[in-house]
């Protein structure tokens, strides 16, 4: 494969080494998704306490590529190595990493000197960005994510780019690396961009927003949550900076990992020529929650929060299981709402089951063994759970928001005559519009040649890195033309 160029990824997080959230699967699919297609991406990230062991554990697989002194109260030097087939570049500098606790907040909350600990990285990737790391590998794109990478293209931009073009993917618009204005020179940045146009934002600092006023290109993950971004409802105070900005952003949906999300890699195997497997699933299911579910047996796999849309779960339910449905609910997050789902399970034994906690086994078993998945989030960036049930032939009931909107084709007459349908949308993310989908669903449900047209054509859908890895390619080789 010839190589098109290189790609500086910069991130706080990384599967395998570190995940909190959605953003790490990203950062740790990337590289590989790349390569094939003739590009070679680098992720530098911090050097936590639990990988500054990994690296003593092994240190002849290190090698140190760059050093820096007086980088915020102590000297960093980067490490390179590799992590199951990822060229990972660690940030060790153990003042500012080398802590118990997560990567943003310690036993007694968020670091304070959370602003100085990402500025420290954001340097390091535009310096290593435009000189080239030590072993002579020099970028020709810089790919930074969320807020604890945004002061990189700042830096980037205003030390000299140097030729090298900057990326900024938004994940979670509500995090946004707030700092105070009497920071602006400890955090290297420069006086005079201190206005409403550039760097000032309330009256304070967002590293976000010193990204995206400085980058050459802005995404996020996926087209219509990009156009949201737009909007005052869902933009969280950055939407103008974001629409000032219209000509350069895109919308590039995540994919998923193939390999592990396969009804033919599930212990009770399945595809959608030979779809027997699916009721044994659902046997094996209904037996492990004991239940006896007449109608669709929906499934939620999600963080129970308001973002979720979990408050409206109680509200439609009675109706959907009048009808003949059932619920299974995998979660934990929010106490009220963990209560809400313990009620509606208490209400309803044999129809609703329930587990509070986080169970990656498990929620294969749910997919596997569901009818539909239920996600009426207010709002989501992309959203996965959507992209497994199409997967498995477990329709999508899902809020027509952001990545939901994207990848879940409503099953209207039209598209279900052309042969497009995938599942069920709807809108506006309440109770009323909720319970009139899971109607169409129980009406679809009823159908069973139908049923069965539309589980073929969802689990059709591409839903691999392929496709979204050529949009970055596309993007990427735009900046190097
Ligand atoms: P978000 O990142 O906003 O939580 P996504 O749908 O993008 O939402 O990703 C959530 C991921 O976490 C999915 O892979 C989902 O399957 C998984 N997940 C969420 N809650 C649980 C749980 N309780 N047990 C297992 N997996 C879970």
């Amino acid at each position: 494969m010839k190589l098109r160029g290189r790609v500086l990824s910069v991130a706080s997080e990384c599967v395998p080494l570190v995940k909190t959230g959605g953003l790490a699967d990203v950062v740790g699919a990337l590289p590989g998704a790349l390569a094939p297609l003739g590009w070679e991406m680098r992720v530098l990230m911090p050097a936590y306490r639990a990988l500054r062991a990994r690296v003593a554990e092994a240190p002849a697989n290190w090698t140190e590529v760059w050093r820096e002194e007086g980088l915020w109260g102590g000297p960093g030097r980067v490490l390179l190595g590799r992590v199951d087939g990822l060229e990972v570049m660690l940030l060790d500098a153990p003042h500012l990493y080398g802590r118990v606790g997560g990567p943003y907040s310690g036993p007694s909350g968020d670091w304070s000197d959370n602003p100085q600990r990402f500025a420290a990285l954001s340097w390091v990737a535009a310096r290593i960005a435009r000189e080239g790391a030590g072993d002579g590998w020099k970028p020709d794109v810089m790919h930074v994510h969320d807020w604890q990478a945004g002061f990189a293209p700042a830096y980037l931009a205003y030390g000299g780019s140097n030729g090298v073009g900057s990326v900024l993917t938004i994940h979670n618009i509500a995090f946004q690396g707030w700092a105070a204005a009497s920071l602006l020179g400890e955090l290297r940045l420069p006086a005079d961009q201190y206005y409403p146009g550039a760097l000032e934002y309330f009256g304070g600092l967002s590293s976000l927003k010193a990204g995206l006023v400085t980058c050459d290109r802005i995404t996020t993950v996926s087209p219509t949550y990009a156009a949201e971004l737009m909007r005052p409802e869902f933009g969280m105070g950055l939407q103008g900076v974001i629409a000032a900005r219209s000509s350069v952003v895109a919308g590039i949906l995540n994919g998923v990992d193939t390999t592990v999300w396969t009804p033919e890699g599930e212990p009770l195997a399945y595809s959608a020529k030979a779809m027997a497997g699916k009721a044994a699933n659902r046997a094996e299911l209904c037996a492990a929650f004991g239940l006896e579910v007449p109608g669709p047996l929906a499934i939620i796999v999600s963080r129970l929060t308001d973002q979720k849309g979990i408050d409206l779960v109680p509200q439609v339910m009675p109706d959907f299981i009048e009808a003949g449905g059932g619920l299974v609910v995998l979660g934990s997050g929010d106490p009220v709402l963990e209560g809400a789902m313990r009620d509606l399970a208490a209400r309803y034994p044999g129809r609703v089951g329930l587990r509070i906690g986080y169970d990656e086994a498990l929620s294969h078993r749910l997919f596997a063994g569901g009818d539909a998945v239920l996600v009426p989030s207010r709002f989501e960036p992309c959203g996965l759970t959507q992209m497994y049930g199409l997967r498995y032939g477990t329709l999508p009931v899902v809020a027509a928001v952001g990545g939901l909107a994207d990848t879940v084709i409503h099953a209207n007459p039209a598209a279900i005559s052309a042969g497009v349908a995938t599942g069920i949308t709807f809108h506006p993310t309440d109770a009323t519009a909720f319970a009139t989908a899971l109607r169409q669903i129980l009406a679809l449900h009823a159908q069973p040649k139908l049923w069965a047209q539309v589980q073929r054509n969802a689990m059709q859908q591409d839903v691999s890195w392929a496709s979204s890895a050529a949009a970055y390619a596309a993007l990427y080789q735009g900046l190097v033309a």
